[in-house]
């Protein structure tokens, strides 16, 4: 067996790790974690921690990590059939069934979902639908999509675009031409601090209507947001803010992505986040819950509306020209639907609304009084703690992030992973659906220990 050094030496010398500083990895300055096993709700590492997971991976690992229901589906599926394409309407009994479960589960309106691999190259399909969707319909000049500032998209070239963080543009020459970000629906963030929470929402929608008029709405395609910030620093929205967009968006005829990467499958404490805020899509993002990341696979799902389009446009120009050689692959699918159901024999979803709440009072409980703590908030199984270093004033920490990397480094060596969420000093957490009181506990008392320790 391979000795730790030398797989860290190896590491070091061959490995470009994703969202790494890539400088102080190679020169042995930067953390290192070789992962070796996961059960439940914790991994372990080759230095022998056995680690609580509170943010399941990249918030993906819905159902928890070793589930013996989707190891066996994918080995299963791995030995009868590892692989065929989807091309020119093939399928395999998994793809179709993970279809029809998808489907099932759906918000209202919608009709067909596709399947590509991550939650980035799904948003590259939905944005090459739109566009698609306003040829056909005779609206060529109909192209720019409106992201808002903190959203998470992905980090492809188009979905890199409409990710609204500085750090993913920064020295890529990104955003592209035709796409606008408008403002986050951040509260605590608010521009002015007497502002009360529905003075924000109006703020809000009286600036995206007015990027809407002065950019000319018969040049707007479409509005792409998560029905909660995620990686943007986990902020559900203001009261009546998405009913106020999608007010909007009608009125111009604007077409709304709803990017349930995260909120998709249960992590709202609702199916999907659409129901949760009564949102009514034209198309819908997913990945991470769609399998927990037990195997890569992501999905556009389509509304009806846009469908009758899109059908149309292939009786007109020939099949539409949009695939991926991994579409659908079969083990990704197998993964996929005996995620969904495992998500279902064991209520997760109402696990996750349950104890997600229970999480955010444990939390308060635990670190509510702290001077540093400015607010607690979350959604069902999300829930972020954001520091400041005047509770009055909610000024930041210099530089940003400094203080909230420490805390997350003092929680690790406590047995709790946690996430300093870019831009701002936010500690996240996004825990398995499966979690229990118990464990929602251990996580509120790490982070006390660790904000202690820092502050
Ligand atoms: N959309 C959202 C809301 C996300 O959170 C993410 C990933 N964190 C993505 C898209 C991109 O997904 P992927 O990393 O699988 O490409």
């Amino acid at each position: 067996m391979l000795t730790n050094d030398q797989l860290a030496q190896w590491d070091r010398e061959s490995f470009f790790h994703p969202s790494t500083h890539l400088g102080q990895f190679a020169r042995g300055e930067a953390p290192q974690r070789i992962v070796t096993g996961g059960e439940g709700v914790y991994i372990t590492d080759r230095d022998g921690n056995r680690l609580l997971d509170g943010f399941a991976g990249l918030y993906c690992v819905n159902v928890g990590y070793g589930r013996r229901e989707v190891t066996d589906a994918i080995a299963k599926q791995a030995g009868e059939l590892s692989y065929y394409h989807a091309y020119v309407g093939h399928g395999t009994e998994a793809s179709i069934t993970l279809s029809k479960m998808v489907m099932d589960r759906a918000p209202e309106g919608m009709s067909k979902v596709y399947f590509g691999l991550g939650g980035s190259d799904a948003n590259e399909t939905n944005i090459k639908l739109v566009w698609y969707y306003n040829n056909i319909r005779g609206l060529p000049k109909k192209k720019k999509i409106i992201s808002r500032w903190r959203g998470y998209h992905g980090s492809g070239l188009m979905s890199g675009s409409l990710t609204g963080l500085e750090l993913f543009h920064k020295k890529f020459d990104l955003p592209l031409d035709g796409v606008l970000h408008t403002e986050a629906p951040y509260f605590y963030r608010r521009p002015e601090a007497d502002m009360s929470e529905g003075d924000f929402t109006k703020w809000l929608l009286a600036k995206l209507e007015e990027l809407i008029q002065r950019e000319d709405p018969d040049t707007i395609a479409a509005f792409i947001g998560e029905p909660v910030l995620g990686t943007g620093g986990i902020v559900p929205p203001p009261v009546g803010y998405w009913e106020g967009v999608q007010e909007i968006l009608r009125k111009y005829d604007i077409v709304l992505i709803a990017d349930e990467v995260v909120t998709g499958f249960g992590r709202l404490g609702t199916m999907f986040g659409s129901q949760h805020y009564g949102l009514q899509p034209d198309l819908i993002t997913i990945a991470k819950g769609l399998t927990s990341a037990y195997a890569p696979l992501s999905g556009s799902i389509v509304g009806n509306k846009m469908w009758q389009v899109l059908m149309q446009g292939t009786d007109e120009n020939g099949p539409i020209g949009h695939g991926w050689t991994y579409s659908a692959h079969p083990i990704g699918a197998a993964a996929g639907v005996a995620n969904l159901k495992l998500i279902d024999d064991l209520n997760m979803v109402e696990n996750a609304g349950k104890v997600g709440a229970y999480l955010r009072r444990a939390m308060a409980d635990a670190v509510g009084d702290h001077p540093n703590v400015g607010e607690i908030r979350g959604e069902g199984m999300l829930c972020a703690v954001e520091l400041t270093s005047d509770r009055s004033t909610r000024a930041g920490f210099s530089p940003v992030g400094s203080v909230a990397g420490k805390v997350v480094g003092e929680m690790v060596k406590r047995g709790v992973i946690s996430r300093a969420m870019p831009q701002g000093d936010i500690l996240g957490f996004a825990p398995p659906l499966c979690l229990t009181e118990g464990e929602a506990d251990q996580i509120a008392r790490v982070t006390a220990e660790a904000l202690r320790e820092v502050l």
